[in-house]
């Protein structure tokens, strides 16, 4: 491969010449034009062999000038490494005099000038170059990623160049065949020349594929860095991996409101790690001007004392957020390379540390948002102890203000001693009621708020549940002339049955509350679906729509009678608690002037028909100590009660639901009633309503046998005990002894101790009994 090889070799040196010219041109970098001059002696024998082809011959004093141009070469390459690393000055002095005493007699004499000067020259030039490479390689070894890789490649091909021209002399001295001598010179210089291309003038793929291990290396390490890792750490890491990349020294800086801030660094230190930057430097949302890029290199090359900068910025979204300043005593070779790795490397360290700030926002808003749960919950508790005893300081006067009240009216009608109207007692008796009204509300919200509103849920008929609450509000509506139309389909949802009432009863006596005389009220009740919906409408004074939005909110009364009509404003707040509780929502529809509608929807549950019903027996043991009503629907607990009753020597009567067992505890009273609550058709706390209600059986002892813990509603509602099922054989028994006892009390005179360290209870307890 004869003068092929020998021009792409020049003409390679040629573009190298050419490209690192125009790099010295445009960058003033004195190391560019160290570069150029390394390839300028083989590039200029390009020209002077293109000249040669276009003009013939070219004469001597050319051919002499490149001839020494060329054995300069060594020398350049030397400058070129003592620019990079610094080289001992009498290195450099030495080649130049080597170069100076060689070159000269070929110079002056020519081919005249003998073999010795040949060979001497050969020598120097090989010795120089061979020094240059070797600097070079050891330049490289103190670099990594692709700066590593071009600098070794360039040292083998400063390494290859002298050789190339050892060989070239060894032949010329020992007359080795041209042919033989010429391949292998030509080989080694091409190899030479490729090496130089790819050293500075490498294809974009090959940087990447260069890079491409240290950035995976480096992500690998990102990734594995722990989770807990804090910023400033990420960004050590990053000074770290970019001095260990680069062999400079680093200094990591973030953009910090009007200054940077310099946050990591490795190599050096910044004894005042805080810049100022002037006004407008930050530039706005794109983050770190140009100029502010190089002031802040500039003042970091002089607070370190190391001259060669290279500033990379730190991009995140599109933002400079700070600074890698990579820093040298010495300009270095193929710092583009390092600074595009390097801002790839802090890319992903920004966007890393950017992510960490926000897990660590969030964990301290957790934190914070787990101590104000705690402190919500401490309130809350706090709230709830305070209006219990709240609630029972204040039962407490009030059960004697309602007591003594209903005492003054009920002695109203007897005696004519009276000095007091009527009408004040029944203030006196109202207030009272209606702050016992109110505070049970506000314990029952504040119950469902404590999450301590435990529901006793099961199968009731709604049609039932309905009427039963007209009917206990009709009286009301009859006064205020208003009419009241039911239509509800029969239809078996599972709920609480105290609290189902409490919403009915809520929703009825607003409507009654809020329409005007005459109007009225419609209560309907449908399947929907898995749910049940009871509407309440009215033709009342309605909510606008701007209220409808506050009317279930606490303490809400709202339009234009809000104060004036007696009310608490948390009828409706429980009420949509108590509806949720169930699984329910509430809905509102209404017009002003025009009336409201309430609607319900409740899950039926998996309410299905009531059990099968007991037979309705009857046992009378033979001359019994007294007889006893069994109102229960289950024939397995019908038979225990029978057994156990029958073993004490009591006579027993059974009705299998509510209904019958009214009809019979009217027909013939009882010694004493033991009463389930769960039954078909109307439940036992309806019964007992019932019973209370009416004289005949009034003062019978009703003791409750269930599975409903709901004791104290029990008693309430004037059960005289209370057992939740299984029940124990003794126990029962005992207790049913004592209270037929009771009911024998009403035919003779008995003393009752009364103790309580309350006065006023005592004094009503008194009243009430004699
Ligand atoms: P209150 O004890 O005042 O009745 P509620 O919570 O039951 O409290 O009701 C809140 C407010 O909603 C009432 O003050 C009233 O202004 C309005 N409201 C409730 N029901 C009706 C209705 N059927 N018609 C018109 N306004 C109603």
């Amino acid at each position: 491969m004869p003068d092929v090889a020998v021009l792409i070799v020049e003409g390679l040196f040629g573009l190298l010449f050419v490209t690192s010219l125009w790099t010295a041109i445009r960058h003033r970098s004195r190391l560019a034009w160290d570069v150029a001059l390394v390839f300028l002696p083989i590039a200029a024998l390009l020209v002077i062999q293109l000249i040669g082809a276009v003009a013939g011959p070219v004469p001597q004093w050319l051919r002499s000038a490149s001839t020494v141009l060329l054995l300069a070469q060594p020398v350049f390459s030397l400058k070129l490494v003592s620019d990079l690393r610094g080289v001992p000055r009498w290195i450099l002095w030495a080649a130049i005099a080597g170069f100076v005493l060689t070159a000269a007699p070929l110079a002056l004499l020519g081919s005249g000038a003998g073999t010795l000067a040949t060979i001497a020259a050969v020598a120097v030039f090989f010795v120089t170059e061979g020094v240059a490479a070797a600097y070079l390689a050891l330049e490289a070894r103190r670099r990594s990623s692709s700066a590593r890789m071009r600098l070794a490649i360039a040292a083998l091909a400063t390494a290859g160049l002298a050789l190339a021209i050892l060989l070239a002399g060894a032949a010329a001295a020992a007359s080795v065949p041209t042919e033989v001598s010429s391949f292998l010179v030509r080989a080694v210089a091409l190899l030479a020349a490729i090496g130089y291309a790819i050293a500075f003038l490498p294809p974009r793929w090959l940087r990447e594929l260069f890079q491409a291990t240290e950035a995976f290396r480096y992500n690998e390490r990102l990734l594995a860095s722990p989770a807990s890792a804090l910023p400033d750490e990420l960004w050590s890491d990053l000074a770290a991996a970019a001095r260990h990349l680069t062999g400079a020294s680093v200094v990591v800086l973030e953009l910090d409101g009007a200054a940077v801030r310099a946050v990591a660094s490795d190599g050096v230190t910044l004894d005042e790690p805080t810049i100022e930057l002037a006004t407008g430097a930050a530039g706005g949302s794109a983050g770190l001007t140009d100029e502010a890029v190089r002031a802040i290199a500039t003042e970091v090359a002089a607070r370190t004392g190391l001259p060669f900068v290279r500033p990379v910025p730190i991009v995140r979204d599109g933002v400079r957020v700070g600074l890698v300043c990579l820093l040298r005593a010495h300009a270095s070779l193929f710092d583009a390379d390092d600074a595009a790795l390097v801002s790839s490397l802090a890319a992903r360290s920004a966007n890393l540390v950017q992510r960490r700030e926000a897990l660590a926002t969030q964990e301290r808003l957790a934190g914070q948002l787990h101590l104000t749960v705690e402190a919500l919950e401490a309130a809350s508790a706090a709230k709830s102890d305070f209006l219990a005893s709240m609630s029972h300081e204040l039962r407490t006067p009030l059960n004697a203000i309602i007591g003594f009240s209903e005492l003054m009216i009920a002695e109203a009608g007897t005696s004519d001693r009276v000095t007091v109207p009527r009408e004040w007692v029944d203030h006196i008796r109202n207030g009272g009621t209606h702050l016992v009204a109110l505070i049970n509300d506000v314990l029952d919200l504040a119950k469902v708020e404590a999450g301590r509103l435990e529901l006793a849920k099961y199968p009731i008929d709604l049609a039932h549940a309905v009427s039963e609450s007209v009917a206990g509000l009709r009286p009301l509506a009859d006064r205020k002339g208003q009419r009241i139309a039911v239509s509800v389909e029969p239809q078996l949802i599972e709920a609480d049955p105290g609290r189902l009432r409490q919403v009915l009863y809520n929703l009825l006596s607003n409507a009654i509350k809020y329409t005007p005389d005459g109007g009225s009220i419609e209560v309907t009740g449908a399947r929907d679906g898995a749910n049940v919906r009871i509407a309440v409408s009215d033709t009342g004074i309605g909510i606008s729509p701007e209220d409808q939005e506050h009317v279930f909110e606490e303490f809400r009364q709202v339009g234009d009678q809000a104060g004036h009509v007696a009310g608490t404003g948390l009828g409706l707040a429980l009420t949509r608690r108590l509806v949720e509780a169930h699984g329910g929502r509430i809905e509102l529809a209404s017009e002003v002037g025009v009336g409201s509608v309430f609607t319900v929807a409740l899950p039926t549950g998996s309410a299905h028909p009531g059990h099968e019903a007991a037979a309705d027996t009857e046992a009378r043991a033979p001359g019994g100590r007294a007889r006893v009503l069994v109102i229960e629907d289950d024939p397995s607990s019908v038979r225990l009660l029978q057994a156990y009753l029958g073993e004490s020597g009591y006579g027993v009567t059974v009705a299998p639901n509510g209904e019958r067992g009214l009809e019979l505890a009217l027909a013939d009273p009882p010694a004493a009633i033991l009463l389930d609550i769960l039954l078909p058709g109307i439940d036992g706390w309806e019964v007992l309503r019932r019973l209370k209600q009416d004289p005949t059986v009034r003062d019978v002892p009703v003791v409750i046998v269930t599975v409903v813990d709901e004791r104290s509603v029990g008693l309430a509602l004037g059960a005289v005990d209370y057992f939740v099922k299984p029940i124990e054989r003794d126990a029962l028994i005992a207790r049913l002894d004592r209270h037929t006892f009771t009911t024998k009390v009403r035919t003779r005179a008995v003393r009752v101790l009364a103790i309580d360290d309350d006065p006023a209870a005592l004094a009503m307890i008194d009243a009430t009994l004699s």
